[in-house]
Formats: C-alpha cells, sequence, structure tokens
C-alpha cells in the first residue's frame, strides 16, 4: 500500500521578517484574536513589543436588544484585556468608537495617527480594508472596512506628515514612519507565518471573549482548521496569511526570526 506524506508542499517560504514594535488596529474586540493574534504571540515570543487599539468597543455584539450596551462594552473591554494579556501585548487602547457606525473621518483618522506616533510602531497590522466580500462566502463588516481603511489613512501619509493634525506635534508627537502594513483576513495574500508553535495561544486568548463564544465547544477545531489552510502554502502545520505592503523598504536594521 502507498504511503502519503502528509506535510503540504509548499509553495512560498514562510515569512521571516519580524518589526521591532507593531500595532494592531482593529474594529471590534475579538478582531485581534480571529486575526492575526499568533502571528503576533510569536513576534513578541522572539522580542517585539505589541500594542492593540480597538476602534470601537463592540457595543453592539450580542443578540439580546434588552442588554444595555455600555454594560455590554465594558464587558468586552475587560474580555480583550484578558485575551491581550494572554498573546502578550504591552497594553491595550479603545477609542471608544460607535460599534455599527464606524466611519472613516477625520476625528477617527486623528485619534489613530495619535497612537502610531505616541507607539513608533515598525508595522501596523490591520483588516484588508478592500474586502468587501470572502469570495462568494459572505460579507465583510462595515466597521472591518472602516477600520482597515482608517488605519492606512493614518499610517500613509498623516502619521509621518508634520502639517497634518499641525496639533499633535505641538504635543511633542513627532511625525513617524511606520515602514509595513499587514493586512488580515485578505483576499489577496502575499506573505504566510508560521505559527505551529504559537496557534494555541491564539485560541486561549480567544476563549477570554466569553459574550461572544456561542460554540465554545467547537472552537478548537475550526480554529486549527483555519490556521491549517493558511499553513499550506508555506508547507507549514499552522499559519496565518497576510497581504503585506512594504511603504518603506529598509531591511537593513530589522531583526529575523531565526
Ligand atoms: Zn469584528
Amino acid at each position: 500500500m502507498v504511503q502519503f506524506d502528509a506535510t503540504p508542499l509548499a509553495r512560498a517560504d514562510a515569512h521571516a521578517w519580524r518589526p521591532d514594535r507593531f500595532l494592531v488596529i482593529t474594529a471590534h474586540p475579538d478582531d485581534a484574536e480571529f486575526g492575526p493574534a499568533a502571528t503576533a504571540a510569536r513576534w513578541i515570543d522572539a522580542g517585539s513589543v505589541g500594542h492593540l487599539v480597538c476602534c470601537t468597543s463592540g457595543d453592539q455584539g450580542g443578540e439580546d436588544p434588552t442588554l444595555d450596551p455600555m454594560a455590554l462594552a465594558a464587558t468586552r473591554e475587560a474580555e480583550q484585556r484578558a485575551a491581550a494579556l494572554v498573546v502578550g501585548y504591552a497594553g491595550v487602547t479603545f477609542l471608544h468608537q460607535p460599534d455599527g457606525a464606524l466611519a472613516n473621518d477625520l476625528a477617527l483618522r486623528e485619534q489613530l495617527v495619535r497612537e502610531i506616533r505616541a507607539f513608533r510602531p515598525d508595522a501596523v497590522l490591520t483588516h484588508d480594508p478592500e474586502v468587501l466580500f470572502y469570495g462568494d462566502g459572505g460579507v465583510n463588516h462595515a466597521d472591518h472596512r472602516a477600520a482597515g481603511i482608517a488605519a492606512v489613512d493614518a499610517v500613509f501619509p498623516a502619521a509621518r506628515n508634520p502639517m497634518a493634525f499641525p496639533r499633535l506635534a505641538r504635543e511633542g508627537l513627532a511625525p513617524h514612519r511606520a515602514r509595513r502594513l499587514y493586512l488580515f483576513w485578505s483576499n489577496r495574500p502575499n506573505a504566510w507565518v508560521d505559527v505551529s508553535d504559537t496557534l494555541d495561544r491564539r485560541i486561549d486568548a480567544l476563549r477570554c471573549h466569553v459574550s461572544q463564544m456561542h460554540h465554545p465547544e467547537r472552537l478548537d477545531a475550526r480554529m486549527r482548521e483555519w490556521a491549517a489552510e493558511e499553513g499550506v502554502p508555506i508547507g507549514a502545520r499552522y499559519g496565518e496569511a497576510f497581504r503585506l505592503v512594504v511603504i518603506d523598504a529598509d531591511e537593513v536594521d530589522a531583526p529575523e526570526i531565526v
């Protein structure tokens, strides 16, 4: 009988670059854990410093219309802080924008530029704002699109332009060039991180989002299935896929994962 090797055939190298500092910008609490949490955990384990920014506090993230949105927001912020601790983020910022009504307006852009200039990341990870449909299998939430495009617009050009939001510079928040964007949940991935060693952390972090877990017994298998699919292009057991946009090619001083 023929024995088949279960290792998938790789068609790309695993993504090896790692930022010293990275900022993750999401629309809702739990997006970061359904998104790039295992990559964040891998980078943090290797010495990177990560910070998470949630544009909303998820106050529409329930099925019960009698629920107090402010109470739900407080619950979800606590869940997100617990999840961030599991992943290893240095901190979490909530911008307290309205869930379900996030808009890429100047107010949000200024908030994000403030975060970028204060934290000074090499890379920003956010939603791919160009995704309206997930193939033919679903619609991307309007807040995800808004958070993604707001983050991109904040990174380039606003955060690096001293003339943009001049009061920030007057407060001492100097312009900052984030060199790379890693866009998650993309229909056009071009970089895959091997997260075989840190997928468990992503799953553990997801379990912190108790208010959002309708079928916690299915979580483990579902996450492993997704991550296995995203590992196929690099021949890894588990992977996370990104659309990588290199704004400033400057690899010289960037550490590599070995
Ligand atoms: Zn979301």
